[in-house]
Formats: C-alpha cells, structure tokens, sequence
C-alpha cells in the first residue's frame, strides 16, 4: 500500500512537470520508525515496486540502495515526529529560486503567507553531503517547506497528499511570482493585510 503511495505520488509529481528524469526523491514513515524511499538512480515518474527501498532511522541502507539523499529525509524525520512523508525535487519555478539565491518571502499572494508563511532559502551544500543536511534541516524547525541554494526544494507533510499538496501550492506560488516580476513586478500587501492575513490563520 505505502509502496504504491509512493508510486503514484511519483507519477503525479512527473505528470504535473513538478519533477523530470532521475531528479527528486520521495519517502515515508513507516510506524516501526524504518523509512521507504526511492532508490538512487530511480525515475519518479517511472518507478516499479523494486524501485521503493528501506533505510533506518538513521538513513542506512536496510534494503536496496536508497536515494543519496537519504540522510537529508531521516534527518527531517528525527526532528520533527508529526512529519510522516517527504518530498524533494528541483521543480522548475521554486528551483529558479534556489538558483538565484531568493527565498519566496515576497507578500504579493495570500496563499502563499497563509499556507506557508514564507518558504526560506537553506544556504548551499554540496548534494548528498553532510553540510546539505545541516544547512537544511534547522529550517524545518518551523517551517513544511524550504528551498535549498543552487539546488531544489524539499517538502515535508503528515502523509504524502499533504507534502505533494504543499509541492504543488508553493510552485505554483513561484510561478505567480516570477510572471509579476515580468509584468513589472509584484505589487506587496500592506503590513496590515499581512497581519490579517496571519491573524485568520491563527483564527483571531
Ligand atoms: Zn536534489
């Protein structure tokens, strides 16, 4: 069941253009605290029941070889318990981001503040290295969200609809944002319409 999950989210993820060729990878809790996760190498799109693999808590390899960005996601779930999936790819829009060294702060869209608050720029790490994981993770402290420098971004959620859901939203948010910035750029809220904003959200 968790298997297929994955499957289908990675074909979702391809169908949507939010992931291309051997780039991203997916993963789930498992309740004995083992993670799924796409093995290295693997099409997301494309993936086949052998393609899912499991590493440990700790991002070791039990079965398989999984993704090289395994230590990245084993991290993300020791820090927080309520995660439960987690999702990373260089979607084109929010990778463009990354690129250019921005964070998608820019108040010009509700959803963004309401969903997101804002998705933060982790400073760059070499791919699958220790550094990429510390420089990551301290920002999942309290945020589902976060961009990774010259890199891609990385999702989490309380199962994998929600994480895919937030993929969804925020590339949708880059997009907006950067087709203002063509338009001559965005047109910010108000400090007080963010602060509304903030207030719904927290439902005062
Ligand atoms: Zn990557």
């Amino acid at each position: 069941m968790s298997v297929k999950q994955i499957i289908e989210v990675g074909k979702r993820l391809y169908n949507r253009n939010l992931t291309c060729g051997t780039s991203g990878n997916i993963s789930l809790r498992q309740r004995n605290g083992q993670i799924l996760i796409t093995g290295t190498g693997t099409r997301l799109g494309y993936l086949s029941v052998n393609d899912v693999v499991l590493i440990d808590k700790n991002g070791d390899n039990l079965e398989g070889k999984g993704s090289s960005e395994r230590y990245l996601h084993s991290a993300i779930y020791n820090k927080r318990k309520d995660v439960k999936a987690i999702i990373h790819v260089h979607s084109v829009a929010m990778t463009s981001f990354a690129c250019a060294g921005k964070g998608m702060n820019q108040n010009i869209h509700p959803e963004n503040i309401l969903v997101f608050d804002d998705i933060p720029l982790a400073p760059y790490g070499m791919p699958s290295s220790e550094e990429l994981v510390e420089n990551t993770v301290k920002f999942f402290e309290d945020r589902d969200v976060v961009l990774m420098a010259n890199h891609g971004v990385v999702a989490c959620g309380k199962d994998l609809e929600d994480a895919f859901t937030k993929i969804e939203m925020a590339e949708a948010n880059a997009q907006i944002i950067l087709n203002s910035l063509i338009l001559g750029g965005g047109v910010a809220l108000s400090k007080k319409d963010v602060e509304d904003l903030k207030k719904l959200k927290n439902g005062n």
